[in-house]
């Protein structure tokens, strides 16, 4: 047990997170409060979770509408919300078909499942490799863990699965090496968010959908946390103008309520027939009533339009900032998951950013990652920086 802890004295937690001082009661749109009712600037939405902010009206109207009129029905029982909500999705992307979980590694499992019955279904039986890559992140169950090969998160779970191979990101030249005949498909982040906030480039994304195109591979893309709108864009890979065959999403799809979902076209999902998949609490009409809610307003015109020009200009002043201070090396990411990479350690410059009521978050490669609400407006960006500003200049003195 951590020495430290000043809130609980003992703790019946299993330790995994570390140290937590910081207790957050009370979240209104950008902004969360502690019980002494202390205002912090949220630019980390959870982990890209609250892409609407917090509490956002209209979301607590949808869920209080519907918490009045059922909470559960299993998946053995139609459901006519959740069919409406699913083609909303389909007519907004490239899929034709959706499997609703509730998180990003149940996502991530299902698409998994479905790339494996495919070729199984197709007598291409030996067509199981996917191939991953360098820092990426697609979850904690042993199949995300076996996939994103990264001693950070798998020593000691072991035995691993098999079937995954890692080449490095943005390389071509590594992953041609590893195309083989028993490659089924390509599991990519559009933007790597643990990985240390590092985006796919537009043009190696292109080339992978012609690879595998060229070789009978499927192309599996992880948006959980690049996704729904926080590019600018529904999802980020559209920026490269391809159609991928698979995407698993959750965070923001939710803005803070649980669910995921994984998205496929119909030649990759009709294997998944009766009985192949399941999910006790997927889809549960909260989920579906908060989850249309959440489309519907990032649908909205002008929305992802707005998402694009305030990330733009979060960018221009973040560069401002880096001109004005050694400690930063470099600003990268895209739409509104931007990393910054200091000097110093960035677990220490996050907590000066705590000090001066902002909240960030940690990733790998020393970076602190900026991921804020989609609906934030320009003076939140300037209150941002401000005290993104005022923080160095307190650690210079
Ligand atoms: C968070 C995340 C996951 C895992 O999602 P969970 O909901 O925590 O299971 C997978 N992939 C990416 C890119 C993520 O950011």
């Amino acid at each position: 047990m951590s020495k430290k802890r000043k809130i609980h004295s003992r703790s019946y937690l299993m330790e995994t997170y570390g140290e937590r001082n910081l207790e957050l009661v009370k979240g209104r749109g950008v902004y969360v409060y502690t019980k002494e009712n202390k205002k912090y600037l949220d630019f980390g939405s959870g982990i890209a979770v609250n892409s609407l902010g917090h509490c956002h009206p209209k979301l607590v109207k949808s869920i209080t509408n519907q918490s009045k009129k059922i909470w559960h029905t299993s998946n053995l029982y139609f459901n006519e919300k959740q069919e409406k909500y699913a083609k909303k999705i389909c007519t907004k992307t490239f899929a034709d078909k959706v499997f609703f979980t509730n998180s990003g590694a149940e996502a991530i499992e299902c698409g998994i499942k479905i790339i494996r019955k495919y070729f199984f279904s197709k007598g291409l039986r030996k067509k199981n490799k996917i191939i991953t890559f360098n820092g990426a992140f697609h979850g904690r169950t042993i199949t995300a863990i076996s996939a994103q090969k990264n001693l950070k998160y798998s020593n000691g779970f072991g035995p691993l699965l098999k079937g995954f191979e890692q080449v490095l990101f943005n390389d071509i030249k590594s992953l041609k090496r590893k195309i083989k005949k028993d490659t089924a498909a390509i599991l990519i982040e559009t933007i790597q968010g643990e990985g240390g906030i590092r985006p796919v480039e537009l043009k190696y994304l292109k080339e992978l959908r012609k690879i595998c195109n060229e070789n009978n591979i499927l192309l599996f893309i992880d948006e959980i946390q690049c996704g729904f709108g926080r590019s600018g864009k529904l999802f980020a890979y559209e920026w490269a103008k391809i159609k991928p065959d698979l995407v698993a999403v959750a965070k923001g799809i939710g803005s803070g309520f649980p669910m995921g979902a994984c998205l496929a076209t119909e030649k990759v999902a009709q294997y998944m027939t009766l009985g192949t998949h399941g999910s006790t609490f997927g889809g549960n009409p909260l989920a579906i009533a908060v989850g249309e809610t959440v489309i519907d307003i990032i649908s909205k015109k002008n929305f992802l339009i707005n998402v694009d020009k305030t990330s733009r200009y979060l960018w221009k002043e973040l560069n401002k900032l880096k001109n004005d201070f050694k400690e930063i090396l470099e600003i990268r990411g895209a739409g509104l998951l931007l990393g910054i990479k200091f000097t110093i350690p960035n677990n220490q410059i996050n907590k000066i950013f705590e000090n001066n009521k902002l909240l960030t978050i940690c990733a790998s490669d020393n970076i602190v990652r900026l991921a804020p609400p989609l609906i934030i407006k320009i003076k939140h960006v300037d209150e941002a920086v401000r005290k993104i500003r005022r923080s160095l200049i307190n650690y210079n003195n």
